[in-house]
């Protein structure tokens, strides 16, 4: 069977390139005699695995020397706890900028732990500009989802916190475009999106923010239990992290984040300009805020939206539908995307309209 253009939010599509040699190796890792599944996360083939994952990540982000990569499990929606275990202490506050769904989710767990200051903007798809007179002084970290998934926005300009650590949840966007980590005090995002498969989470944490969790937190949650062993305290997630070492290797191969972010400027632009010069379909996203992975679309019409999605499944264009919360469609056009892939849909949202009349 043919393989179909995959526009899920995630676990997403990953590079052909990369599924292909999973294949080839399955049986045999190297000179293993294994698969790489069946491999001790002590042995030497498998620490060279990690290593060299790890070292790929702070090639293509440019990670300074001060931060350290972890690789963890439990999602980023683990990291919404294991945030303000690690960096809220006891009678500490922080800033959360509630931008969406996943930032409401990790403001629900921030508050458990410590006083939270929440900052919404007035307008759903609005992200402003924010500045140090936004944050409170005594503020421990501010944090943002620097990429909305659900509702397909993303900051345009990253908050002045003036010298406040700025945390990311950049789990839809990570590696799509240059970022420069030492403005950041910790940016985590799940692998499934931008990084591999589902069961790994990656964090690059700033020497400072390490070492302060309570007494009371659990081992598993202290970001200095994955830092001391090297993210090996207990058996880490083998084969994720393992294809999420070849994805890297990929992105490397293909202009590094350099090269990921022309060509997923191409792509949205392409699906944007559809949805603009379209008088059918429409983006609810201001230009600036809108966001160059996810993309939400509708006719503004629940009866047509569905027909749409199963003509366009009935065509090979796979998880079109949008979040429940937003209705109507998104496009996610992570990294593996190929632009193929766009204009094939963009080619198909043409043909829709024209048959709905709408020229
Ligand atoms: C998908 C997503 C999450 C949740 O990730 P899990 O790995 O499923 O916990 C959190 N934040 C953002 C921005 C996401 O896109």
């Amino acid at each position: 069977m043919k393989r179909v253009y995959n526009f899920s939010a995630g676990p997403a599509v990953l590079p052909e390139p990369v599924l292909k040699k999973v294949q080839e190796e399955l049986l045999n890792y190297g000179e293993s005699g294994m698969s790489v599944m069946e491999l001790s996360h002590r042995s030497a083939p498998f620490q060279n695995i990690i290593e060299e994952a790890q070292n790929l990540l702070r090639e293509l982000l440019s990670i300074p020397d001060d931060y350290q990569v972890v690789f963890m499990q439990g999602g980023a929606s683990m990291q919404f706890s294991m945030i303000p275990l690690n960096l809220l202490g006891k009678g500490q506050e922080a800033d959360y900028i509630e931008t969406g769904s996943w930032s409401k989710k990790a403001i629900k767990e921030a508050v458990k732990v410590g006083k939270v200051h929440t900052l919404s903007p007035a307008e759903p798809f609005e992200i402003p500009v924010y500045s140090p007179e936004d944050f409170s002084p005594q503020s421990s970290y501010v944090h943002i989802t620097s990429n909305n998934t659900i509702e397909g926005t993303r900051f345009h300009e990253y908050p002045d916190t003036g010298g406040i650590p700025l945390v990311a949840d950049m789990s839809s966007h990570i590696l799509s475009e240059k970022i420069d980590v030492s403005s950041f005090g910790l940016i985590y995002a799940g692998a499934q999106k931008n990084l591999g498969p589902s069961g790994v989470t990656v964090a690059i944490i700033h020497d400072r923010l390490i070492g302060g969790a309570t007494d009371t937190c659990p081992t598993m949650l202290n970001y200095d239990t994955y830092v001391k062993h090297d993210s090996l305290f207990n058996t880490p997630p083998t084969f994720s992290i393992y294809v999420l070492k070849l994805v890297l290797e990929w992105v490397k191969e293909n202009g590094g984040v350099e090269g990921m972010q022309a060509h997923n400027e191409e792509k949205a632009a392409l699906l944007y300009n559809c949805i603009d010069e379209s008088s059918l379909f429409h983006n609810p996203v201001p230009e600036k805020n809108r966001s160059l992975m996810n993309i939400p679309f509708s006719t503004g019409n629940e009866d047509l939206n569905a027909q749409f999605l199963k003509e366009a499944k009935a065509e090979g264009f796979e998880f079109l539908k949008g979040h429940r919360s937003v209705g109507g469609m998104r496009a996610s056009l992570y990294n593996a995307m190929p632009l193929e892939g766009v204009e094939a849909l963009v080619d198909f949202m043409k043909k829709f309209e024209a048959k709905q009349g709408g020229e």
